[in-house]
Parts: C-alpha cells; structure tokens; sequence
C-alpha cells in the first residue's frame, strides 16, 4: 500500500541534455498509471528515478509518504518488469520466482505460499520446471510478473513490458496485467509509447513530450479533451485530423473546400479569433458519411478505401488537407475517386491556436 509523489523532478544526463523537466505528480495508492509519449520523451528515465536505478538531478520522490531520493533500489521496496524479462536463464521458473525471496531469507515455506499464489494467478503451475528458453515470450513475461508478485512489493514498475510481444500476444497480456491489478491492487506506474495500452490499462494517463508533462487524466478526459494538439494527435487510433481554418465574420471557419457552422459553446471561445486561422481538429470516428444539419456538411475527394471488414476506413481530400474517416458502414459502396459528402456532428470539434497550438475549446 503506497502512493507515489513527484515534485519537480528533473533529470539532466551531462550539461546538454535535460530528459525530464519540472515533472509533477501525484501517484493514489493502489493506482494504476500509465506514462505515455513517443520515443525519447522521458518516460524510461522517470520511472528509473522512481526505481532509484538513475540519479535524480532535481526535486523529490516520496513513496509512501517518505523521501526516497538517496534510497538504493532494494530500500525502496518497488519490483520492476522489464521488456527483456530479465530471467535468470540458467534456473528454472520455480527458482526464479523464489530468487528474490531466498535473497531476504525468507524461510522455505512461505517462499512455496507465496509462489503457490502466484503461480494460481498467473498460471504458472505447469511451467515450474522449465528454464526460461523452454518457454514463449508471453510465458516468459508471465515469469516476470510473478517475480514483482511473490516479493509484494510497496510499488509495481513497467518499462515498456510487452513491446516484445506481437500484436496478439500484447493484447492478452494486457488483459492479463489488468486482471492481476484487479485481484493484486498494488500501486502501478507503466511505460509506453503505445497509446493503446496507456488507454486500456491506466486508470489514469500521464502524456509526456520532450520531457515534460502535457495532460494528466482519466483516458476518456484525456481523448475528451486534449490539451493541446500534440495531444490531440498523439491520442486516439487513427489520429485526429488537423485542419487550418480561417474563423470567419459569422463565425464559420473556413478552408479550402470547407465552411462549417460554429455554435455554443466553441463560439464563444472563438470570437477573440475572427479573422485569425486556427487549427480545427476532428477525429476520424466522429465524421460521418451524408448530408448533416445546416452548416455542418462539406465534401471531399475520396483517395484510398482501406475495407477492414468491420468498417471501412477512408482518406479523402478536403482541399489541400488528407483527411481520415473512419467508422464507414463496411457494406457502403464507396470507391477511389469518389466525391463524398461528410457530416461533423456539434460538440464534435477541437480548435487549437495556431500558434501556442493549446487547446481554445474542444
Ligand atoms: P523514453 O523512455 O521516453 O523513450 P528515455 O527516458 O529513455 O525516453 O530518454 C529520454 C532522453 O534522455 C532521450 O533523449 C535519451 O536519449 C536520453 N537518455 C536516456 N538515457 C541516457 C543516458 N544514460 N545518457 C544520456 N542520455 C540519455
């Protein structure tokens, strides 16, 4: 039982590069959150300070209500997952799961209790004997979580866990990790790049770019309402699609190809901007094929129809801009070439400053 506080966290490796800037966070008890942001951004090196395996260069980290800046690693009562598994390969599951335990001399029987109710867990049972290269990639990283779950730490870390899985495997392991947190509540921090699992496993998400933080917040808040456009971009599959619009005189924004009614309570916010462009964002499943109330429909150019069986997905031209529409009926007779009518429903649409690129209303 733990809950975890950063407080202006930073991280500079030598004089010029400052990987984590200024990060703030507040981390409940049996929590579970997901850090997110594409390659480089931060993440690793942050929930390495939280671990103790890197030096913090500023602030402060408190577990449980305690200062651990100059704690070593094994004082700070954490287990962490890695992608590579880090299994020892030359003792069989049995022994690796015991491995930590053993260290801390805990007596013989509790190790097989608590390596019992592991194994139940994770369903481990039938690979007690095996050496890790008998065992697949998912058995192995279900391996791993045992390893965190026999210790029962304070804290559970994932470095990008899964990014060695393929697709399918990831998506059952994802289940699984969020089942194990379901019946073992224990305080989690998971890295990503993957906003998918950010999304499906974090009670809440942290979305992080050139080191710092751009939006705490629930998954569907986050989705909801973006920030900025980074966000807004870096959150959603497939992405939101982006538009440089001209705010017009009776507050219509405008493109090539594009007028579209504004109305309460995005108007209101966009009446400082008449005459400025801004970014108008909307994501591909909340376009719609046809004719939709007043103001609120224009056409583009259809250029590539992806049908995936469930529903097709479309990029189309709107002017100069490719756009995404997604959600497409998969039975809708549609073809490369074709000049489609497109709906964006009110409360559907995000505008971002051209510049700041923040969000003004989404
Ligand atoms: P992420 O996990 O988001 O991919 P990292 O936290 O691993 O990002 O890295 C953040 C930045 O710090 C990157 O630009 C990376 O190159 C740099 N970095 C990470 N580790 C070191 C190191 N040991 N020495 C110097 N730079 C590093």
């Amino acid at each position: 039982m733990a809950s975890i506080s950063l407080d202006k966290l930073n991280k500079h490796y030598g004089s010029l590069h400052h990987a984590v800037k200024d990060v703030d966070l507040e981390i409940a008890d049996k929590e579970f959150v997901a850090l997110v942001g594409p390659s480089g951004c931060g993440k690793s090196t942050t929930l390495r300070m939280i671990a103790g395996l890197e030096d913090i260069s500023g602030g402060e980290i408190r577990i449980d209500g305690k200062v651990v800046n100059h704690l070593p690693p094994r004082d700070r009562d954490v287990a962490m997952v890695f992608q590579n598994y880090a299994l020892y390969q030359h003792m069989n599951v049995y022994d690796n799961l015991a491995f930590g335990l053993r260290n801390k001399k805990v007596p013989e029987s509790e190790i097989k209790a608590a390596i019992d109710r592991a194994a139940g867990i994770l369903g481990l049972h039938e690979l007690m004997k095996r050496k890790p290269r008998q065992l697949s990639g998912g058995q192995q990283q279900r391996v791993a979580l045992g390893r965190c779950i026999v210790r029962n730490p304070l804290v559970f870390l994932f470095d990008e866990p899964l990014s060695n899985l393929d697709a399918k495997l990831r998506a059952q392991m994802r289940i699984e990790i969020k089942r194990l947190h379901a019946q073992v509540p224990t305080t989690s921090v998971f890295v990503t790049h993957d906003q998918v699992e950010a999304m499906t496993l974090g009670d809440r998400i942290v979305v992080m770019r050139d080191g710092r933080v751009q939006q705490v917040g629930t998954p569907l808040s986050v989705y909801s309402k973006p920030v900025n456009r980074f966000v807004a971009g870096f959150i959603g599959a497939p992405a939101m699609n982006f538009i440089e619009v001209t705010v017009g005189p009776a507050l219509a924004v405008t493109a090539d190809g594009l007028r579209l009614m504004v109305t309460e309570p995005a108007a209101q916010a966009l009446g400082a901007y008449r005459g400025r462009k801004v970014i108008l964002g909307v994501r591909p499943e909340h376009l719609v094929l046809g004719e939709g109330a007043e103001g609120r429909s224009f056409d583009c150019v259809v250029e590539v129809v992806e049908q995936l069986g469930s529903e097709i997905l479309l990029e189309a031209r709107l002017g100069g801009t490719r756009i995404t529409i997604a959600r497409v009926a998969a039975e809708t007779a549609v073809a490369a070439g074709d000049r489609v009518r497109v709906s964006a429903p009110p409360g559907r649409l995000h505008f971002f400053d051209a510049e700041t690129e923040t969000a003004i209303v989404g």
